[in-house]
């Protein structure tokens, strides 16, 4: 076979990928039919396809590449680590400096007294480590019965079996199963689901179904809740204020572990190092992925509490690890893309510069036909789009299919917008500058009328 390179035809590309590449989250039938998008290069805020196609990256990848693109510094280190010590494993009593390094550099960051990081290849990975470690601890505590694990619709907590089945996601629950002692409650969606309540009473309500659970299942069967800091792949749902501090109550009047999934909220994404610092919130375990390398090599963890480490640490070995845990070339990309996020001061940047700026550009697209409530924490934000602002009113049509449209607008307006259902999501590099805000901005309200422009077309929606 001929070398495949970026200067091969488009098509000639794309229909070796179709004949030969399974794509996650895919129906790869139609997708082969209809050829995948292919990216060559990036570069700050911006990807290329093969096209030419100078696109305005608004998802960072995949909530990951925090940093930008094309940060030749974190090659360097890749190479030179490569050169050193390519490979070295950390199970039987051995270490290497990457790994030492990066952990010491995330007990500094991380907050209270989570001082401790087992090290994964990815989010996901991180999550089956929390679920053995929470019933290991209590395992340990001499209270084996305590197992169960409580999460949230919707919420997202990665694809493996153990990760997939602690997010609430039925079409993932439906590939292949879950796994035993995993509960799920409601989520905080005001919006979709808070009827006449007004958003702080929906918010205290929704964290109260964490206590009903608890007490129909008994306090003495609960290992730990889990949840992330603001709700991610479900759409960018951002919690009413009170949600947050009623569950640590909660947790805390019932010695239930907590667990914050700060896989995307971590590494700057809120205008903190963390989204449980921008939340309020006191977890016992962080699970941490995507922007801890950028995204720049695959690496994620579990950072936990001197309480949980010092169990987990004390009745012979925990009995989990991964090949790759703590992969020393990951592990020197991921404290060089940290240094890079604090000597920039890019989290300065996101809370004092991007945020509000985007904050209110954000705000004005609430005047578009389209558009209900518009949502921004930090650097993630969500926009509802709707037929009946004032109802708060779903589309007529099956759920995600307007989005899914806007979202192909957004497309060819070379802006990346995701679509979750009928919200619109964004989570740009943190580098992203004012005058590239105005650039995001301007495609996304180009791509809004062209959705409504078409709806109307088709008489799913009346002008206004
Ligand atoms: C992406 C994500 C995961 C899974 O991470 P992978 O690296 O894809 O396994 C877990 N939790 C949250 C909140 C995520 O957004």
């Amino acid at each position: 076979m001929n070398k495949i390179t970026n200067h091969m035809p488009t098509a000639e590309l794309q229909a070796l990928d179709a004949a030969h590449h399974m794509h996650p989250f895919t129906e790869n039938a139609a997708l082969a039919r209809k050829g995948a998008r292919i990216m060559v290069r990036g570069e700050g805020v911006f990807v290329t396809d093969t096209e030419g196609h100078k696109i305005l990256d608004g998802m960072a990848g995949l909530w990951c590449v925090n940093i930008g693109y094309g940060r030749t510094e974190l090659g360097d280190v890749a190479k030179r680590q490569m050169d050193e010590l390519a490979y070295y494993n950390t199970f039987f009593q051995t270490s290497h400096v990457p790994a030492i390094a990066l952990a010491a550099k995330l007990a500094e960051l991380a907050p209270g007294n989570l001082n401790h990081v087992f090290f994964a290849g990815s989010g996901s990975e991180a999550n089956d480590t929390n679920i053995r470690a929470v019933r290991r601890y209590w395992d340990i505590k001499g209270q084996p019965e305590k197992r169960v694990i409580i999460a949230r619709k919707n919420g997202y907590h990665g694809s493996t079996m153990g990760g997939g089945s602690l997010g609430g996601m039925s079409p993932i629950w439906a590939t292949g199963g879950m796994i035993d002692g995993i509960e799920h409650i409601g989520e905080p969606n005001w919006w979709a689901q808070g009827g006449d309540m007004t958003p702080e009473e929906f918010g205290l309500m929704r964290a109260r179904e964490l206590e009903t659970k608890i007490l129909e299942l008994g306090a003495d069967k609960v290992a730990a809740f889990i949840g992330e800091p603001i709700q991610g792949a479900g759409g960018v749902i951002v919690p009413p204020s009170t949600y947050w501090p009623e569950i640590q109550r909660i947790v805390d009047k019932y010695g239930i572990l907590l667990i914050a999934d700060e896989v995307i909220t971590g590494f700057g994404r809120t205008g903190n190092w963390f989204g449980s610092q921008t939340l309020g919130i006191r977890p016992d375990i962080m699970t941490i992925a995507k922007g801890l390398s950028s995204g720049y090599q695959p690496i994620g963890g579990s950072i936990m509490s001197d309480g949980v480490a010092e169990v987990l640490g004390s009745h012979g070995d925990f009995n989990h690890g991964y090949t790759y845990s703590g992969h020393p070339v990951a592990a020197a990309v991921a404290l060089e893309n940290l240094r890079i996020i604090e000597e920039e001061g890019m989290i300065e940047h996101v809370r004092d510069v991007a945020h509000p700026y985007l904050a209110t550009r954000w705000q004005e697209l609430t005047d578009h036909p389209l558009v209900g409530e518009a949502k921004l924490v930090g650097l993630m934000g969500s926009i509802a789009l709707t037929p009946d602002k004032a109802k708060r009113a779903k589309f007529a049509l099956e759920t995600g299919t307007v989005g899914y449209r806007c979202r192909e607008r957004c497309f060819a307006n070379n802006l990346i917008m995701r679509h979750v259902g009928d919200r619109m999501i964004i989570s740009p590099p943190l580098v992203i500058k004012p005058e590239e805000i105005d650039v995001l901005i301007e495609r996304a309200r180009k791509s809004l009328d062209e959705t409504h422009k078409a709806l109307v077309a088709d008489g799913m929606m009346v002008a206004g």
